[in-house]
């Protein structure tokens, strides 16, 4: 009886029950009554843990969100701008292009007119790679092909060597002093006496002197195709060797040789014959902003 327990329950009717348990059953289950109170408490506060955690990572997430959402529209807006400079650019691209374009068209234009072939061929030594054709409008082309003509055009005789009238075309005349058929291989063009002669073209002077019949007189050589020739000057300023640009002044308008009045003789030689200078004095008559 040492190790049992009795539990006596008195009623109010004078019942008595009475009950009897062993101690080491009674502490066995106390402490298995603890022990699942412990457990329960430790579950319901990592469950709140856990509860909390969610809450707060909820809570980054949706700051997150919004972080992200407000980066988008700033790279948005500045994708956005950036197009917009694309745009304005691809536009002046655009436009300086047909400028370039057009202007390479006058430059070719004027080239044709004087009969001077433009047709661009390309070295075809120290090349080779993969076949690139160029479209008809690209960058490259329209400045290769306005750099070619501008080229062409630095040693083309273009405009009046000076402005006053032309009192005698090229070609077969009655000669103004025996009054015999003659040809002439230039044209005359009438100015006062002292008026400022312009060289054509870019290059360099090849010859300067007087005979009776020319006057004092200039010889240009302008690239490997082109010379120039005035005739009658007062004077020149120029040297054998000089390098000239066009419209640099070269002389004076005179009355020296065989000359009847005041006039510059002008004459053009292409390849060593001589051709009529009127449509080059004219061709760029109206285009001086392109050959100065
Ligand atoms: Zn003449």
């Amino acid at each position: 009886m040492k190790n049992k327990l009795h539990i006596v329950i008195t009623g109010e009717r004078e019942t008595t029950r009475s009950y009897v348990i062993s101690k080491t059953a009674l502490i066995t289950l106390v402490f298995s009554s603890l022990s699942l109170v412990i457990l329960l408490a430790a579950f319901s506060f990592l469950g709140l843990k856990d509860t909390c955690q969610t809450i707060q990572l909820r809570a980054s997430h949706d700051r997150l969100v919004k972080q992200i959402a407000e980066k988008e529209a700033e790279y948005q807006s500045i994708l956005d701008d950036l197009k917009v400079k694309a745009d304005e650019r691809e536009k002046l691209l655009s436009t300086a292009l047909s400028e370039l374009k057009n202007r390479s068209e006058i430059v070719e234009s004027i080239l044709k007119t004087v009969g001077i072939k433009t047709s661009i061929k390309e070295s075809t030594k120290h090349s080779g790679g993969p076949f690139t054709p160029l479209s008809e409008d690209s960058y490259e082309d329209i400045i290769f092909r306005l750099d070619h003509s501008l080229d062409i055009i630095k040693s083309v005789p273009l405009g009046p060597p000076v402005l006053g009238t032309i009192t005698s075309l090229y070609g077969r005349r009655i000669d103004p002093i025996n009054k015999k058929a003659a040809f002439h291989s230039g044209i005359d063009i009438r100015k006062k006496i002292g008026a400022e002669i312009t060289t054509t073209a870019d290059g360099k002077v090849l010859k300067k002197g007087y005979n009776k019949g020319q006057g004092n007189y200039v010889v240009i050589g302008h690239g490997k195709d082109f010379k120039t020739r005035y005739f009658h000057m007062k004077k020149s300023f120029v040297e054998k060797g000089d390098l000239v640009k066009r419209g640099q002044v070269i002389g004076l308008v005179g009355n020296t040789g065989r000359s009847t009045g005041p006039h510059l003789h002008y004459e053009i030689h292409y390849n060593q014959k001589s051709v009529n200078p009127l449509k080059f004095v004219r061709v760029a008559r109206n285009m001086p902003s392109v050959i100065k």
